[in-house]
């Protein structure tokens, strides 16, 4: 297929764009590299900076490469930003999907998959997370892209001959197998990244924000999922999709790690000590989320090669110590 990637220099855009051109695909990227890297973007993409909120370039692209589908990764993402910044994820998340659905409905563009997140279900009272369970999030990001997910529905009601679905990723963690790719974020608060860039002498600590949480050990539960599976996820989904397909899915491998067994499994994988300090919780942040994948499993076929945190992390380890710079650029 001819697809359209936005955020195809992003961290998990450039992982799709790869995994697309190696299975034959064309790939056109669109990223206006405000955080992405020019020097992620597959060699074998066609690229195109711009920004969401060019409407007229988009719709140009799409018909020039004869796109047929678009997986949408172009937005931000860090919960905290979004909780001092609400309108920039406003602007950018959700006002930017409804200009790309409108590029893409003048170029009569009918797939899409979209980036969603398990930050849509807020704090759900009940672990793991079903798709059917209520979604209220708390912060602006979750409400940016639930959003979203409300614009694709009415869209899809409005054009039947449109289909998408949106994948509600949990925590998207490792980088391509080989470490030629991978995260370089600026800022970077994630914390796999975090505590590597720690090991890597780039940080003096990682401080674990809260330790009153009310789980086992006291620190935030979240389900890490490898890029390299998610991607697929996309892959499968944008191939699967007819006409008036509404989908709904989450993206996760279904066990919860807390902040202190992601340090311990850090340690182990690097063989190097972490210099941890404990500090208060960061707004906007539930206690635990996990995901209930069996939805995509069943209906898709789609399940995780990467079932271990041990070997997520050493992917990440791979890109991280052969880049401590990222991109460089
Ligand atoms: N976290 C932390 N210290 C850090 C970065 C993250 O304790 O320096 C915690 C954060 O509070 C959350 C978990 O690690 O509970 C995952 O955070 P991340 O920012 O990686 O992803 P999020 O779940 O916010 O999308």
């Amino acid at each position: 297929m001819n697809i359209l990637v936005t955020g195809g220099a992003g961290y998990i855009g450039s992982h799709a764009a790869r995994q697309l051109i190696e299975a034959g695909h064309e790939v056109v990227v669109v990223d206006n590299l405000y955080r992405g890297h020019r020097a992620a973007v597959h060699p074998k993409a066609t690229f195109i900076q711009a920004s969401l909120t060019q409407k007229d370039v988009l719709e140009k692209a799409m018909r020039e490469h004869q796109i047929e589908g678009v997986m949408h990764f172009a937005a931000l993402a860090y919960v905290g930003e979004s909780v001092t910044q609400p309108l920039d994820y406003y602007q950018n998340n959700t006002h930017g999907s409804c200009c790309l659905l409108e590029a893409m409905d003048v170029a009569g563009v009918k797939r899409l998959v979209f980036s969603s997140t398990c930050a849509t279900y807020g704090e759900p009272e009940l672990m793991p997370i079903v798709e059917t369970m209520h979604q209220q999030p708390i912060n602006p990001y979750g409400w940016s892209k639930l959003m979203v997910e409300r614009v694709l529905m009415d869209y899809a009601a409005a054009n039947p001959s449109f289909a998408f679905t949106a994948l509600r990723y949990f925590n998207v963690a490792g980088s391509a197998a080989d470490g030629s790719i991978g995260e370089d974020h600026e800022p970077e608060t994630h914390l796999i990244p975090v505590i590597l860039n720690t090991i890597l002498g780039k940080r003096e600590s990682i401080t674990v924000f809260g330790t009153d949480y009310p789980t086992p050990d006291g620190t935030c539960i979240r389900d890490y999922i490898h890029v390299e599976d998610l991607v697929a996820a996309h892959i499968t989904a944008m191939q699967s999709q007819s006409d008036g397909a509404q989908r709904f899915y989450n993206l996760g491998i279904g066990r919860g790690y807390s902040v202190k067994e992601i340090i311990e499994a850090v340690e182990r994988v690097t063989g190097k000590t972490v210099n941890v300090e404990y500090g208060d919780r960061r707004p906007g942040d539930p206690p635990q989320l996990y995901a209930n994948s069996d939805k995509i499993q069943n209906e898709l076929g789609w399940s995780p090669k990467y079932t271990s945190i041990d070997d997520i992390i050493a992917t990440a380890w791979g890109w991280f110590s052969n880049h401590p710079d990222g991109y460089n650029d």
